[in-house]
């Protein structure tokens, strides 16, 4: 006899995980390209020693310290092993067998099998000119929804939302949690993108997730944290897999938080140099949309494969998504100049001969 296997799995999307590929230049997963922040680098190697014990399972002194950072109090905020593991406990902890999760799509790809593994069912409401369609998404509520994804800025397009997002959390009823996952916040225009955490804070229904993965470079650590009500974020802390987060993750993340000048340093180079990938790719005639995150998004449909395999060919590795486009993560100069020239030598199948 075989083991019996829930229904769902037989058509539970598999995670694509971006390529790694020794001395290739990895343009596919979002990372920061400038390696440790100096004051993690200067804390780390004086953790080692502490991982043969159990960390701290309430991560203490990291709730404290996120809370310092927000200005907020340490009950708003639960962490997680990376965000992704977050969004999973704010599910777990709102969504029972049937009900709906609503998120745009194409957004984060871990959205459809999160709400799939906590029994609820998947209502994705198709992006509008590469952004989400908040009137659409308002539109598909209905009595069974109970959680309500907005990747903003989203992932893989980097198109955000800005004021309009306030109507829209204005419009949803207040028994259906609103998650706004704000992973790539750093990259963004403040002037054209809200922080959730300021606009939202006194909105119960409302919680903000952020991640140490891209602009604080500890995508190795898995850390990553929500702020919301009280109420909500003590839900949150009981569906976390005790222990997720290793102590060294909890002290490297405080040492990065400590480290802010430098966080905003790079995430500032990283925004230069993709306006200048984005305007170099423009010009070649690629149609882009506008980026608020630390990748582009190449909208080319079926030369997705394509083309990635053409990155691949000259050990540049990107991440395609069949039938629907590339996303290339902004890297150090040299890396994103050598995207540039493969991009630029890429002919369309449309336009061989
Ligand atoms: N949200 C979005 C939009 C993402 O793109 C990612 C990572 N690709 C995550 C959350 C999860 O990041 P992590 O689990 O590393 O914090």
């Amino acid at each position: 006899m075989t083991v019996r296997l829930r229904p769902a799995m037989a058509t539970l999307p598999t995670y694509i995980a971006g390529r790694k590929s020794p001395g290739a230049v990895v343009l596919a997963s979002n990372e920061s390209p400038y390696g440790l922040l100096p004051a993690v680098a200067a804390t780390i190697d004086g953790l080692t020693a502490g991982v043969s014990r159990y960390p701290d399972m309430t991560s203490a002194a990291l709730l404290e310290t996120i809370a310092a950072y927000h200005g907020v109090a340490a009950e708003q905020v639960a962490v997680g092993a990376g965000s992704v593991e977050v969004v999973g406990q704010l599910a777990a902890a709102v969504v029972d067998s049937g009900d709906e999760v609503i998120f745009g799509w194409r957004a984060f790809e871990a959205y459809p099998i999160i709400t799939t593994v906590v029994g609820g069912t998947a209502v994705k409401v198709p992006l509008r000119d590469e952004i989400h369609d908040l009137e659409a998404m308002i539109a598909a509520i209905t009595p069974r929804t109970r959680l309500v994804l907005v990747c903003n800025p989203n992932n893989p397009t980097g198109t955000a939302v800005g004021d309009e997002l306030t109507r829209f959390v204005d419009r949803v009823p207040d028994d259906v949690l609103v998650v706004i996952d704000e992973a790539y916040h750093h990259y963004a225009d403040p002037a054209l993108v809200p922080d959730a955490t300021v606009a939202f804070r006194d909105r119960p229904n409302v919680v903000v997730t952020r991640t140490f993965s891209k602009a604080f470079a500890l995508a190795g650590l898995r850390v990553g944290y929500c702020i919301g009500a009280s109420d909500v974020v003590a839900a949150v802390r009981k569906t976390q897999v005790p222990f997720s987060v290793s102590g060294l993750a909890q002290q490297c993340a405080i040492a990065a938080l400590g480290d802010e000048e430098e966080v905003r340093r790079r995430a500032a180079e990283t925004v230069t140099e993709r306006e200048r990938v984005a305007a170099a790719l423009r010009s070649t005639g690629y149609e882009i949309p506008l980026s608020q995150a630390n990748f582009v998004w190449l909208p080319i449909g079926d030369e997705a494969m394509r083309f990635a395999e053409h990155c691949s060919a000259d050990n540049v590795l990107v991440r395609p998504f069949a039938g629907e486009g590339v996303r290339v993560t902004i890297g150090l100069p040299e890396e994103n100049d050598r995207f540039l020239t493969l991009a630029e030598s890429w002919t369309p199948t449309s336009r061989r001969s």
